[in-house]
């Protein structure tokens, strides 16, 4: 038997609803803040992800999908979202366009990671970006959105975690502070993180490994260096989500796993997912399109880690979405089998979910079947029934029985509510 590859999902029905169902909601109320969807390639060409993501982090460093095309070209499958929009805002000249610009995506993204519960080689992500706006108002209003989609998938307990990250300016006199801080300890952090204290001191920050993780909580936050401005600039962000009532705390020891970061840095934790908390990260990313090669753009965006998102899904909502009510069309005897096709259609197109019985069951065992499968009522069709233009409906939720026109279904189904 062929197995899918080690890390990786079948998304099985019912739960793939689940998935149809949070992609919806994102998309309504993204577009309801002005956003628009960008589909950019799954693979890239490698030096994107290496020149955005940077080179000393974890993902480009040990977690990327690399490969050589036909024609010797490194490419690799996209680890995040951001690059790609990057890459093709610049190359698409969207620069041309009215900003800012709000831009969403949503699919699958590649690392190589240690598989286990919450943590795949192969995820989705829903992302949005806001591009060509510098203020404390654009993260805000990232924040304010992300809110919004997670109070309509009915969470009431997620945390967002806020920090500052200072800018770019800043960043080699923390680490400085790092270096100095970890100086005689060096020996007891593990080989990556000694390789980290030479390349890129940050990333030390955001080692999994439990004893780098006691020496580093030693070293003094980077929104202790962070300039003036940029303090301001979140502060600036957190009075908006203050005057919103969109609960945050600040977070000093968050710093992410991207190197692009600056300024403003916020996750959206949920209490209930213990190790792999995270349910969203996001940030400010002036620098990046600039990095890249195009103009200057400030940007800021986040991505949500879908698999997880849906793993801890409320309730209510889930019931919602798996409870969906479908009807069940079982056609009695040939000449009733000849016209159901037809009347289905006649009745999805008026907004009935009805599922037509084609294997020619019994009437016994389509009820039985139609009890087991949870169907909301089952339509019958037999001989007198199409003689009369009628159906025998049974009620599966109220048990009662009654006969209808076969046009009045919808407007019955409908009313059930
Ligand atoms: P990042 O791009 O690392 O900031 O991740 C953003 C979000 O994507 C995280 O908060 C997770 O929810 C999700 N995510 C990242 N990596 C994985 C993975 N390997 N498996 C599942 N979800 C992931």
């Amino acid at each position: 038997m062929i197995q899918r590859p080690r890390g990786t999902r079948d998304l099985l029905p019912p739960e793939s609803r689940l998935w149809q169902a949070v992609e919806e909601l994102a998309r309504t109320v993204f577009a309801s803040f002005g956003a628009d969807e960008i589909r950019t390639p799954a693979f890239e060409p490698t030096e994107l992800f290496v020149r955005s993501v940077g080179e000393t982090t974890d993902i480009v460093h040990k977690e990327m999908y690399t490969f050589e095309d036909r024609k010797g070209r490194s490419l690799t499958l996209r680890p995040e979202g951001t690059a790609g929009v990057a890459r093709a805002w610049i190359e698409n000249r969207l620069h041309d366009r009215s900003h800012p610009l709000r831009l969403y995506y949503i699919g699958p993204m590649f690392r190589y990671e240690r598989a286990q519960q919450g943590r795949y080689r192969q995820f989705s992500q829903i992302g949005l970006e806001l591009l060509g706006a510098d203020s404390p108002l654009a993260d805000a209003e990232l924040l304010l959105v992300l809110h919004e989609l997670f109070t309509r998938l009915g969470f009431d307990d997620l945390q967002v975690h806020l920090n500052n990250l200072g800018d770019p300016e800043d960043r080699p006199r923390y680490q400085q502070v790092v270096r100095e801080t970890l100086a005689g300890r060096r020996e007891a952090l593990c080989s990556d993180c000694q390789r980290r204290l030479d390349e890129n001191p940050l990333r030390v920050l955001d080692c999994k490994v439990p004893s780098c993780q006691v020496i580093v909580a030693d070293v003094p936050p980077v929104s202790d260096v962070a300039s003036e401005a940029s303090r301001q600039h979140v502060a600036a962000v957190e009075a908006q989500l203050e005057r919103l009532g969109v609960p945050f705390v600040r977070n000093r020891r968050l710093v992410r796993g991207l190197d692009y970061y600056l300024r403003t840095v916020f996750e959206v934790v949920s209490p209930r997912l213990g190790t792999n908390a995270v349910l969203c990260g996001g940030g400010r990313y002036d620098r990046l399109i600039s990095d890249l090669g195009g103009p200057s753009l400030p940007g800021s965006g986040f991505a949500i880690g879908e698999d997880r998102l849906v793993d801890v899904l409320p309730e209510p909502f889930k019931e919602r979405v798996l409870g969906a009510r479908r009807l069940y069309l079982v056609p009695l005897g040939a000449p009733a089998q000849a016209e159901v096709l037809a009347l289905a259609r006649e009745w999805s197109r008026a907004g009935v979910t009805v599922e037509v019985e084609l294997t020619g069951r019994s009437l016994k065992s389509a009820l039985k079947r139609a009890d087991k499968e949870g169907f909301a009522a089952v339509a019958i069709l037999g001989d007198d029934e199409l003689a009369g233009g009628v159906v025998a409906i049974r009620d599966l939720v109220a048990s009662s029985q009654q006969v209808m026109a076969a046009a009045a279904v919808p407007d019955w189904w409908k009313g059930r509510g």
